[in-house]
């Protein structure tokens, strides 16, 4: 055994798809892969994620020393823990116990992060960020939100830190997702273009909406939430950086300049406004992973 590669293992669990990444002890991913989450897990979660883990680790000749996995989902504070996960295909069963039991599936260590917090690591390996204080904004289906500070993603007393989407800045109206009114995610998130879209027939697709619908007045108020959440957030943190990516900006005509011109805007002067500096986010398929097995291997191989 004692031959065998030593790698860290990171995987990305998403609604639609799952994805595997290992790392060797010198940082080189030696594999990728993307899977569909319900053909991957049809057999159960730990046997599945575990039957594939053993197929990539004797691919490799590998020896697998810790396993970091990322969820859409409150994690808690102890890494081990998953508190909700309203967008995944899972039951109560299939949580119990998960750490403990893929531990023993897997023989090594295992710990699970929010999905945001393991894209937010990938990008601060990518821009060199580390020993920064860094924020990041990843609107997508929500506005997901990440805070890197004393060289590692910020997570609070409890694990659950950087909710942005859910500051009261939004429609008293409207119920969010996570059950309370008034969220900021009821007006600036994938789910409230979504609404707004659906409202009447248009003659685009939706992921289309900035290129044709950029000067409706909602669009408008949904950059300027976007906008003022983003600044508060700069003005609390005082940050040297604000990573700006995900599903919503990634659309194609999505005014990211404006964005940042707006969210400056409303920065505090002399400072943070003439420091703080924007990264648009790198859009790659396997960022959650990636910082998953970074996390990993920083952890457990070196
Ligand atoms: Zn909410």
């Amino acid at each position: 055994m004692s031959d065998r590669l030593a790698v860290a293992a990171g995987v990305d669990m998403g609604a639609t798809h799952i994805r595997f990444c290992l790392q060797n002890a010198r940082g080189d991913i030696i594999l990728s892969e993307k899977l569909s989450t319900a053909e991957t897990i049809a057999g159960g979660l730990v046997e599945g994620l575990s039957a594939r883990l053993h197929q990539l680790f004797s691919r490799h000749q590998a020896r697998c020393r810790g396993l970091m996995m990322g969820f859409p989902a409150l994690v808690g504070d102890d890494g081990r823990t998953i508190i909700s996960t309203p967008n995944l295909p899972l039951t109560p069963d299939d949580l119990s116990g998960l750490a403990e039991r893929l531990e023993q599936a897997l023989g090594c260590p295992v710990l699970f992060a929010r999905d945001v917090n393991l894209q937010l690591s990938y990008d601060v390996h990518e821009n060199g960020l580390e020993d920064a204080v860094v924020l990041a904004a990843y609107l997508g289906t929500g506005m997901g939100f990440a805070i890197w500070l004393n060289g590692a993603p910020w997570t609070g007393a409890h694990g659950v830190a950087g909710e942005l989407g859910h500051i009261p800045q939004g429609d008293d109206r409207l119920q969010c997702g996570c059950g309370n009114h008034g969220c900021l995610e009821t007006v600036c998130s994938g789910v409230a273009l979504r609404r707004w879209y659906e409202q009447t027939p248009r003659r685009y697709a939706l992921g289309e909406l900035f290129l044709y619908s950029r000067n409706d007045p909602f669009i408008d108020a949904f950059l300027a939430h976007a906008a003022r959440a983003i600044a508060a957030s700069i003005n609390l943190f005082d940050p040297h950086a604000v990573i700006l990516g995900g599903g919503v900006m990634d659309m194609p005509g999505f005014p990211l300049d404006e964005l940042i011109a707006r969210t400056r805007r409303h920065l505090r002067r002399p400072l943070p406004h003439d420091a703080v500096r924007f990264i648009a986010a790198g859009s790659s398929d396997f960022n959650g992973a990636s910082g998953a097995v970074s996390l990993a291997r920083s952890r457990w191989l070196v």
